[in-house]
Parts: C-alpha cells; structure tokens; sequence
C-alpha cells in the first residue's frame, strides 16, 4: 500500500485518480493482516485496488466524474464495492471516468482527462479510462470499471490490460450511479484472464436490491476456470472450441495495424486447439443508432434526479423553483451529458416514441436474436474491440459521432446482454496496444474466461 500510494502520487499526470484515501488504505491494509494472521486465506485478501469514480462509496467522495455530483457522499457502499471490501481487497481510492460514464475517451470528465501510459498524448479509452490507465501504468494491480456500451472492453484495449463486462445481471448495479439501466454492467480490469476471475467471483452474484439482479448461485469463475484447464491437453488446451468470426467485425475500414495484430491472435488461438468459423451478424451497424437511442433514452430518464434538491450541487442564485432546476443543471452538466439527455427527451416525446425508441428496441431484439443464430456454429465470438489504436487527445474534434461510431464492435455484446472480454493481442500503430474481443453466450462467463487464460 505504502509504494503504491508513492507510485500513485508520482505518477499524478495520468489523471488517473479523482481521490485517494491513504488513511482508508493504510486501515484496511492493518484489518487484512490481522485477517491473515487468523488465519483467514480468502484468494483477494490484502489485495489493493481502486474504484471507477460511478461507484458510491462510504470511504471517500463519488463524483461519476461530473461537476453535479461534486463533493457528494454517499451514506452506502454499492453492492460490488461491498462484496470487494468483505473479501478483502484494499481500496487506495476513486478513478477518473467520462462524466456519469458517457464517452470513449476519458475526455468528458469534469476533472480533466485520464492519460494513456503508453503515450501521454493519447487518450486511455472511456469510460472507464481511469481505471485502464490506473492499471496499465502499475499503480494497482486491478479496478473497477463500468460497461454500458463498452466501457471496460475498449479502455482495456487502448491500453494493453483485459478486462471482462459479464452478462447483464452477473454484478449488482446497486449504486452504481445509473447511466442506461438496462446496460450497465460492473467488471474487472486487470492484469490476466486470471485475475479478473478472481475479482468478478468476489463482485458478483444475486443482490435483491437490483430487480434485474440475475437469480443465481454465486458463481466461482476462478474454480470453473481450472477446471476447465485441468480437463484440457496442456499443448492444445481450447481444442474442440469454435471460434466464430463475424465477416461484419472485419470490415474494409478496419485499421490494417488492429487487422493484422487480431490475424496473429487468431491464428495462436488455432495452435491451441480452436477451430475458426465464418459467421454473420448482419445488424452490426445498426448497434450504433440503436444504442445510441436506447442509452440517452434511459439516460435523460435517470439523470433527472440530478435537480439540486437531494444530490450534490445546486445554483447559488435563482428566483424560484423552476429557475433553481434550470440553473442547478445548466452549471451541473457537462456538454456531452446535456447532448444525451435532450437526445433522450427527443426520442421519448410523444409522437417521437414509437418512430425512434420503439424500432430501436425491435432492432435491439433482432441484434441479440442474430447472436443465437451465431452460437449455433459456434462457442465464443472473436473480433476487434476498436476500429483503431487509441487516438490522440482532442483529436475526435468537437464531432461527438467520430465517438460514436468507435463503439461499433463493442455495442452489439452490450445491446444482446452477452459477457463480452478485452484481451492484449499485441501492438499496432505507434507502438499502441491492440484488443481482441471474445463474446461468449450467456452466463458462459466460465468458458470465456478459460479461452482467455489459455491464449495468455
Ligand atoms: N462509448 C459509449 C458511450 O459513450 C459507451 C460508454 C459506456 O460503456 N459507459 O455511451
């Protein structure tokens, strides 16, 4: 805890953390030792780490990296920070993520960017940006992160560490500060397949405070995992799995560096034992307005709690009630989320609902129906996370859709529910890590996990 909080304060310029709680830290670091010293062996115990930013928490402030939620406190812990504290992990602290998680880039945080380690002039992935360069530049060994549309498999990619979204309902999203309800989803980000078994065992499980909490019983990912390898041959340990690959995630336009790191991927992923089949997911494309309806939708539903009345900031001046409102959330927000919520008012209006949401969510049902017609070929899903390496800060440029479109690998897993892993494969342009996405059918979080420790 001592050399990571040194690490930490060293390394101050990646803005990767919002808040650090040394005295937390040292605390629970005294309570793990006298854990072990009883003689307790739990696998996280005395194990630091630190939490995305959207993630309240008793011990220090929850900003969902927003100007709105400044110097909030909640009088809880989430769910899946709860579940982490009871196996023992230490939290050193808050990480920097896109206010209230919406972006790819860690640039729409109110408090200023989150930098990728590998070059301190591009950005680290978002939303869970913090959290990846936390991770990548060693100043934890693993976080917290986020994923709605992409949020942990693309910071993952960006910056060379794996990271797991499982299936929608694996992790409480009891206080998790709510982006898009019926996305959102807590994960690992880590240094190995490994790791994150160990992290998402402990953070997840049924919770009867989140109704849309899967009923199921708690699930150990790492057991499953060498099992799964035990059973394997040690020199061909995936085979038998099919592996298939989507002609609509290897497009032209796909960056020929990410093209040509994925192709080695696969082709180690074929040594091991897995056979490679052609698939279709015809509707890729449409992901990215079908979310991009959906997720603003619930969003401006969601975010109008923010009113200056129960949370965090509200307006020094105004003339009435209304006036407080208009004044709290024109000061509050940041522009990205204001560009959300009036989306999302958009296309919940009335004569506007069944033009927009109502054929995003048919749309959303033929997306998911295309990825049972998938794993009737196959067991795992492979493709790129991103389009391309990480790109440089400011250079998406004041076009929020260039964002937008980034998500198109990431979105069809989240709009489908389906568990869906970043995994290193290698460099690309300007040296910059590559991710190799594997998307696995529901609750076969276990199966997913093993192929990626095998290729590790
Ligand atoms: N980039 C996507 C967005 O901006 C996904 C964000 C996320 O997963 N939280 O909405």
């Amino acid at each position: 805890v001592t050399h990571l909080l040194a690490r930490i304060d060293s390394q101050s310029r990646l803005g990767a953390f919002l808040q650090i709680d040394a005295e937390g830290a040292h605390a629970a670091a005294r309570a793990a030792d006298a854990r072990r010293a009883a003689g307790d062996t739990a696998p996280l115990l005395g194990v630091p780490m630190a939490h995305k930013d959207i993630f309240v928490t008793v011990d220090a402030p929850t900003t969902a990296g927003s100007k709105m939620l400044a110097g909030y406190r909640s009088p809880f812990d989430a769910t899946v920070i709860a579940r982490l504290k009871a196996a023992g992990t230490i939290s050193l602290g808050k990480l920097n993520c896109d206010e209230f998680a919406m972006g790819s880039g860690n640039e729409n945080s109110a408090y200023g960017p989150a930098l990728n380690p590998w070059d301190l002039g591009r950005v680290p992935g978002g939303s869970s940006g913090g959290s990846a360069a936390a991770v990548a530049a060693r100043l934890v060994p693993a976080a917290t992160g986020t994923d709605t549309g992409g949020s942990i498999r693309q910071p993952a990619a960006f910056t060379g560490v794996t990271g797991i979204k499982p299936t929608y309902g694996v992790c409480s999203r009891y206080g998790m500060i709510a982006f898009a309800s019926s996305l959102d989803q807590a994960g690992p980000l880590a240094r190995s397949a490994e790791d994150c078994a160990l992290l998402l065992s402990a953070m997840s499980g049924f919770d009867e405070r989140d109704s849309t909490s899967a009923e199921r019983a708690p699930q150990d990912f790492h057991a499953q995992m060498l099992q799964a390898r035990a059973g394997a041959s040690a020199a061909r340990p995936l085979e038998g799995l099919r592996i298939g690959l989507p002609k609509e995630f290897f497009p032209a336009t796909l960056a020929a560096d990410v093209n040509g790191a994925l192709r080695a991927a696969l082709s180690e992923l074929e040594k091991l034992g897995a056979t490679l089949v052609d698939v279709s997911l015809p509707r890729t494309e449409l992901s990215i307005p079908v979310y991009y309806i959906i997720a603003p939708a619930e969003a401006s539903s969601n975010l109008s709690r923010f009113d200056g009345v129960k949370f965090g900031h509200r307006a020094a001046q105004y003339t009435d009630l209304l006036d407080m409102y208009k004044k709290t959330r024109a000061e509050g927000f940041g522009a990205e989320v204001k560009r959300r919520i009036m989306i999302g008012t958009y296309v919940l209006s009335h004569g506007y609902y069944d033009a927009y949401y109502l054929q995003a969510q048919k749309l959303r049902r033929m997306i998911a129906d295309d990825f049972q017609r998938c794993f009737a070929d196959c067991d795992l899903i492979a493709g790129p996370v991103a389009p391309s390496v990480a790109w440089k800060l400011g250079e998406q440029g004041d076009d929020p859709v260039k964002a937008y479109l980034a998500d198109i690998f990431t979105l069809p897993a989240s709009l489908a529910g389906l568990p869906g892993m970043s995994l290193p494969a290698g460099f690309g342009e300007h040296g910059m890590p590559v991710g190799l996405q594997l998307i696995g059918n529901y609750f076969a979080e276990g199966p997913l996990l093993h192929a990626a420790h095998a290729f590790q």
